[in-house]
């Protein structure tokens, strides 16, 4: 019984009442409704003694986005063919800042997607402790194979459209899967033009045009720190663990880089073919040649065990069998289910921290809960990327630039406090974290209490 005398089946009725609804309204929708049921789940009994949410609708409102824009991506290729693509931003909530969130160009982004990406991120930026609100758009357009001339025609065509909807004390979007600083370019490089103004409506913009120092990295290394805060937590570090990663992008080749110099030993990488394993730990020289191979050559992981004798290709395979200390899974979403987890389980992995956005399936993050691994839910340990994306606003707005140094210190803090915030909301009988209740908790507060204080909006 919670102190106002609702009882833990009554909660359990009213979250199933409420995910009824949820599913209903939002048929077809798996993601969205798998991202809503994951963050209600720890939210519910958190609220049963606070019964001003449920009067006041809170979780049915911040269910709702609070805007879905979708449109026409007319384009055409080298071939002078017209193309058509789908884009979308989906402005979720705005209660605590202008929305905030990356552009996804991936052949798999539909409706679903995006709005779960935009409803996690509104709990990430929360517990950034920054003014920012939560968004997410993108394209089900593929950039992969593609000339330079045609993303840029394609980045163009995008923006002709969304500029109507962002701006610096609106929506500012970021990178994501599929957008990376050309693109980013590309599509500043636009707006700048159809609205003749040099403001910061984007984040990861290159250096020279007000980006800012650290955003690249900020994701993976802020991930690591996390896993460091984590490790801290239970008097571990990461010096000699070995890690698993999954992806070879932004994320993955910065998480791996972080490992290393935290003295641990990355073991793995992987993309939509397969995963590499070197077993003697990935060294800085591999992690830039992968760098070079994914950024700038745009090939293939595989390629990895052409060059180094030490690296192994296995082909459609995902890396969750190999035995490590640590996984970072930092591809996308749903890369790990049950099965992967009671494998990497019996192979005694004891931490957990998701990198990528929802990459663990609900069956994979109940056994790791149920077998004791330390979890830490994408929305705390990904939360550097749009932490120094807030910092890259800041900078734009007050026309300054601040130095690595500075950023990598202001990034390390952060995910001390967002580590801090979740053992706050997070601590159970005997010091264990559960991390997830904590960062949804923490997420979910702040927000929670702006919407109150605006009334029925
Ligand atoms: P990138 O586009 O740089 O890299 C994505 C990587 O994931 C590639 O290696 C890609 O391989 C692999 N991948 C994509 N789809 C699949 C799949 N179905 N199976 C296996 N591998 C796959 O993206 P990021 O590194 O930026 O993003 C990775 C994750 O991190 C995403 O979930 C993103 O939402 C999340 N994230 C990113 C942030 C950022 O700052 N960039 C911030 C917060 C979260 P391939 O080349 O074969 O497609």
């Amino acid at each position: 019984m919670s102190k106002s005398g609702v009882s833990a089946t009554k909660t359990k009725e009213y979250f199933n009442r409420y995910m009824e609804g949820v599913e209903k309204r939002n048929s077809g929708e798996s993601e969205f409704v798998q991202a809503v049921y994951e963050v209600a789940s720890t939210i519910f009994p958190y609220i049963a003694d606070k019964p001003i949410y449920h009067e006041m609708q809170i979780l049915e409102r911040m269910a709702e986005p609070e805007r879905i824009i979708s449109f026409r991506v007319p384009w055409s290729d080298d071939d002078g063919n017209i193309r058509t693509n789908r884009g979308w931003r989906v402005q979720f909530n705005s209660a605590i800042g202008p929305y905030k969130g990356g552009l996804r160009f991936h052949p798999s982004v539909n409706q679903s997607i995006l709005k779960f990406l935009g409803f996690e991120q509104t709990f990430k930026n929360s517990l950034t402790g920054l003014p920012m609100g939560g968004g997410k758009g993108g394209s089900n357009f593929n950039p992969k194979g593609k000339s330079e001339l045609e993303v840029m025609r394609f980045c163009q065509s995008f923006v002709t459209e969304l500029y109507r909807h962002v701006g610096p004390d609106t929506d500012v979007p970021a990178g994501d899967i599929g957008v990376g600083g050309r693109e980013i370019g590309f599509m500043f490089g636009q707006y700048k033009r159809i609205t003749n103004q040099f403001v910061g409506i984007l984040t990861g913009k290159g250096l020279s045009f007000g980006g800012s120092k650290m955003r690249t990295e900020a994701t993976g290394y802020g991930a690591i720190f996390f896993v460091q805060n984590m490790l801290q937590q239970i008097k571990e570090d990461v010096e000699g663990k070995t890690v698993l990663i999954s992806g070879s992008g932004n994320v993955a080749t910065h998480a791996a880089e972080k490992v290393l110099q935290l003295g641990g030993k990355p073991l793995t990488l992987s993309d939509s073919g397969g995963f590499i394993e070197c077993s003697d730990g990935l060294t800085q020289e591999q992690i830039d040649w992968i760098k070079e191979l994914k950024d700038v050559r745009r090939g293939r992981i595989s390629e990895a065990a052409d060059e180094f004798k030490n690296i192994v290709f296995h082909e459609g395979k995902r890396p969750w069998g190999v035995t490590a200390d640590i996984a970072v899974p930092s591809a996308t979403q749903n890369e790990v289910n049950g099965e992967d987890a009671a494998t990497m389980i019996k192979n005694g992995v004891k931490l957990v921290a998701e990198a990528a956005n929802m990459p663990c399936e609900q069956a994979a993050v109940d056994a790791f809960v149920d077998a004791g691994v330390s979890f830490g839910p994408a929305k705390a340990v990904n939360a550097g990327g749009v932490g120094v994306s807030g910092l890259e606003m800041s900078q734009n707005s007050a026309r300054i630039a601040w130095d690595e140094s500075q950023l990598a210190d202001m990034l390390q803090s952060m995910m001390k406090s967002i580590h801090d915030s979740c053992v706050e909301y997070g601590e159970e009988s005997g010091g264990k974290v559960n991390y997830l209740q904590g960062a949804n908790v923490a997420g979910f507060v702040k927000v929670a209490e702006a919407m109150l204080s605006y009334g029925h909006v």
